[in-house]
């Protein structure tokens, strides 16, 4: 018999708390109390105590609590009725993805998750312009420089410090000898301590200088005329400097977080940063490192690319998959009144409820969400990593990494929720073998 309030421990755990996906936890806990943590920071603390507090699985359908069979039938009646239903948030792991895939298959749905602008800003580059980019493990072992744009990157991977940029054994770059390059709104004298330890070059500016910093250095490693003071005597001078130290580098890596670039257009900054490491990748090595993978944007991205052969902001209402990362972004699509029905997955936090909105909603969410208006059915789903086994594609997609399931629980995953819902939905329809739209 499985007793819940017995501690235990738990070793090299995978968090799915950012798309670093450190997988050197260890976790020890009893029922709902996290006892200790070691080698995870305030952020996966924060993911494992909510989660462990969250375990309550009570449908609930127009406000009251219902049993799982009672949400589903609801849920089959909704689909089965929707004309264009719009499937989003998707943030769960490989098989809740590869499920919401099939069931959107059957209704017909169109696909897009919570963080897909974000998302879409790298994804135009390699749409338009193909990209070269590079893996944390190349990173750690071999960059001897890395210049990181932006600030965001810091609260929002919090151990890329410890794990990729100053790791106590890399293969071939000795600790302490990577240079590292700090350029965005940072101050010599708010540094956080972490990162002060490492001694980086400052290269301070506003995220709205950043686009003509980094035209600048093209055109300083591209030898074109270009008045270098543009932005000011000190900054051009150390722009010289970084252009300089770019050209001689072996390895050097540029890197962002699109997330923090939500400015019109941030497409073209963003192809920026990347011309940078193709143009210096002529004469010497350099590649660039998106930071993403967040609440699994990166994992339900890369599932739909396999499946479907098509990215997220995919239609598959016509029997055939339409690709449109800009009709098919989910807020114009509840806000031009295209879809008649939202089913918004999200399993891994709390604090990512659907979009306040006039249409009918089906949430397959984190157990501890709550809601401003109560969505139509809400059916807490089990946390990958926590409530079931899994797998996940971490920042540099490279390869899927295994979640663990830490305890016994009484949460559906959302891979069984959709498979169920596109057996009812086939039942319903009378359809005895599956019928596959595209
Ligand atoms: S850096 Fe990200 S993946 Fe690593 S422990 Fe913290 S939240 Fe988890």
């Amino acid at each position: 018999m499985w007793n819940e309030s017995i501690e235990q421990k738990i070793n090299s755990v995978t968090c799915p708390g950012c798309g670093l996906s450190c997988d050197d936890l260890s976790i020890t806990f009893a029922g709902e109390q996290l006892l200790s943590l070691e080698n995870g920071c305030e952020k996966a603390r924060s993911f494992y105590e909510t989660a462990l507090k969250s375990s309550d699985p009570t449908p609930i359908v127009d406000g009251s609590p219902a049993s799982l069979d009672q949400a589903l039938a609801s849920c089959t009646t909704r689909l089965a009725q929707s004309n264009s239903p719009l499937f989003a948030g998707l943030a769960t792991d490989v098989n809740g993805m590869r499920g919401i895939l099939e069931l959107g298959d059957l209704c017909g749905a169109t696909l897009d998750h919570l963080n897909g602008d974000a998302m879409f800003r790298n994804l135009r580059v390699l749409q338009d312009n193909g990209w070269f980019t590079t893996t944390f493990s190349e990173v750690r072992n071999r960059a001897d420089l890395v210049v990181l744009i932006g600030k965001q990157w810091f609260d929002g991977f919090p151990r890329l410090v410890e794990r990729v940029l100053n790791p106590q054994d890399a293969l071939f770059v000795e600790a302490g000898q990577r240079k590292i390059v700090l350029l965005g709104p940072w101050s010599p004298d708010s540094l956080p301590e972490d990162l002060a330890s490492i001694n980086p070059l400052l290269i301070p500016m506003e995220n709205e200088s950043i686009p003509d910093a980094i035209a600048l250095l093209r055109s300083l490693i591209a030898d074109k005329p270009v008045p270098p003071t543009r932005l000011g005597e000190q900054t051009g001078e150390l722009l010289i400097g970084l252009a300089s130290q770019l050209q001689q580098a072996n390895y050097s890596v540029i890197s962002w977080s699109a997330a923090e670039f939500d400015v019109p257009h941030a497409e073209l900054s963003i192809l920026g940063f990347v011309e940078l490491a193709k143009t210096l990748n002529e004469k010497c090595r350099s590649a660039a490192l998106p930071l993403a993978g967040t609440l699994a944007d990166i994992t339900s991205n890369q599932v739909t690319t396999w499946q479907l052969g098509y990215p997220l902001r995919t239609r598959l209402q016509r029997g055939y998959p339409e690709h449109d990362p800009i009709l098919n972004r989910w807020q114009g699509l509840i806000a031009r009144g295209e879809s008649d029905l939202l089913l918004w997955t999200s399993s891994l936090s709390p604090l990512t409820p659907p979009p306040d909105s006039e249409i009918p909603t089906i949430v397959l969410g984190h157990p501890g969400m709550s809601f401003k208006t109560p969505p139509s059915v809400y059916i807490p789903v089990g946390i990958p990593g926590i409530d079931h086994h899994g797998h996940w594609y971490r920042s540099d997609a490279v390869c899927p990494l295994p979640l663990s399931k830490l305890r016994r629980s009484k949460l559906p995953s959302v891979a069984d929720i959709a498979n169920l819902l596109s057996r009812q939905l086939l039942t319903a329809s009378g359809v005895s073998e599956r019928g596959v739209r595209c």
